[in-house]
């Protein structure tokens, strides 16, 4: 079967409202056609993130009651640090609250001012961090990965050799090289076992550490034995622990992979930087054995580790999101290809020609799959990145304009992504009938959060 039907049935429900088209148009004026400002009850199939919005399964609840929320030495951080070792053969785990803050203990303690760190491809916060630090965020995606309509397996590979020249030059300002799998702001797109092991290699001459940013590292290790030759017989599991030996450690956002509402870690081999770690950890997040989370929430995400390497579930889970991207390229939707792991992104410019950049082409489709059918997405082009000359007042807009609709783990059933896709299908067909949008409002960062547009 192409498209596998969901691997579990449904134990608790939550109700989800359908609204009126008249509904969302007031919901839509209120917001100021900000779609994060629209109440989460009035929206029908919630396509903003697959960050921290997965489904727990009965397994990773049962492990809720069995929290212990002792200050010290909790149950659950030594269950959470065996399976941790056991998927990814670190020695020394550190939990924090979510993904952010191990990065943020991560690069405060690596990075100086003036230092590079190169990535395949930066993810906002850990650019943020990066940046906050004084540091510059370097990012070394394949050529390939700026293609949106190219079809090439491995899209997420960081340029191996740019990496060796940049080491070559300033071998001293690189404190580390990172490798984000999947490559999340790349659209998904996987990195192959074979780049892996030549970053390693080239880290290895160099003498620098390498870490994996591995928020999606089961989804890539699917991908890794779907499409590379000489892994289709290993096990996820056996391709992860492989993964995870080339590099030096790894931190992660486990409210994608390890399917739970919040959580993550670091993981690494060296015990020197694990102390420094977790001396920052006491300040910040707490005490190394909960870093900021509940005894229950540690249980969740020992648990769900497990689950998301299960491959019934990374079968379904991967074909859920190409069945998506399929249906709108099978009706002419330009998406970008092939279709990632967590996410279909739509390219705006391509789907509504006649509205420039100026007047967000992306935003001008977010409003309408809102308006037409209740589906929240993200645009992921000029409102979010334009940016102003300081001199000229003159815009610069990105590349490209994309709409991201990033699908929850085990949310939604395949009825709701053909749902999705006929109301996207059916807002294609009347694209001439889109139109631009104008800003009215404008922080002066971070825009797209808060801005507020006039339909033109
Ligand atoms: C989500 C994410 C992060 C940040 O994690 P949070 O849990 O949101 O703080 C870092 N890197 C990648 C690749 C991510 O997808």
């Amino acid at each position: 079967m192409k498209f596998p039907a969901e691997p579990f049935k449904i134990k608790v429900v939550e109700r989800i409202k359908t609204t009126t088209r008249k509904t969302r148009e007031k919901l839509l004026k209120e917001a100021g056609f900000n779609i994060f400002d629209i109440p989460a009850e009035a929206i029908y199939v919630d396509l903003l993130t697959d960050s921290g919005t997965a489904a727990m399964s009965d397994n990773q609840w049962a492990g809720l009651m069995i929290g212990d929320e002792s200050y010290a030495g909790s149950k659950n951080y030594y269950r959470l640090e065996k399976t941790v070792r056991e998927v990814t053969g670190y020695e020394f785990v550190i939990p924090t609250h979510q993904g952010r803050v191990a990065e943020n203990l991560l690069f405060s303690t690596v990075c100086k001012s003036g230092m590079i760190v190169p990535n395949n491809t930066h993810f906002d916060t850990t650019r943020a961090n990066v940046k906050a630090n004084g540091a510059k965020a370097m990012d070394l995606p394949i050529a390939q990965a700026l293609d949106p309509a190219l079809d090439y397996p491995f899209k997420g590979n960081m340029d191996v050799k740019a990496l060796d020249k940049l080491l070559e030059r300033d071998r001293s300002k690189v404190p580390m090289v990172t490798c984000t799998v999947t490559n999340n702001s790349a659209g998904g797109q996987p990195v192959s076992m074979q780049n892996i092991r030549e970053i390693s290699d080239v880290c290895k001459r160099w003498k620098v550490p390498f870490f994996l940013d591995c928020a999606r590292f089961a989804e890539n290790c699917y991908f890794i034995r779907e499409r590379e030759s000489g892994y289709d017989k290993k096990s996820v599991k056996e391709i992860a622990l492989e993964m995870f030996s080339y590099a030096d450690g790894c931190w992660m956002s486990a409210k994608k992979d390890a399917l739970v509402n919040i959580g993550g870690f670091l993981a690494m081999n060296d015990g020197e930087l694990a102390s420094l770690l977790k001396q920052k950890l006491i300040l910040i997040e707490g005490f190394p054995t909960y870093g900021g989370l509940a005894g229950r929430d540690l249980e969740a995400v020992a648990r769900g580790l497990i689950e998301g390497l299960d491959e019934d579930y990374l079968h379904y889970r991967t074909a859920q999101v190409k069945y998506l991207g399929e249906s709108l390229d099978r009706g002419g939707v330009p998406v970008v290809k092939p279709i990632g792991g967590h996410a279909v992104f739509i390219d705006a410019l391509t789907f509504a020609p006649h509205i420039p950049q100026s007047q967000f082409p992306g935003q001008a489709l977010i409003v309408n799959m809102y308006r037409e059918a209740g589906i929240r997405g993200v645009e992921i082009g000029s409102l979010m990145f334009a940016e102003k000359d300081p001199d000229t007042g003159e815009a610069h807009y990105p590349d490209l304009e994309l709409v991201r609709l990033a699908i929850p783990r085990r949310v939604y059933t395949t009825m709701h992504m053909h749902y999705v896709a006929e109301s996207i299908l059916k807002i294609f067909h009347e694209r001439e009938k889109m139109r631009g949008f104008e800003l009215i409002y404008e922080a002066p960062v971070l825009r797209h959060f808060t801005c507020r547009l006039k339909e033109l």
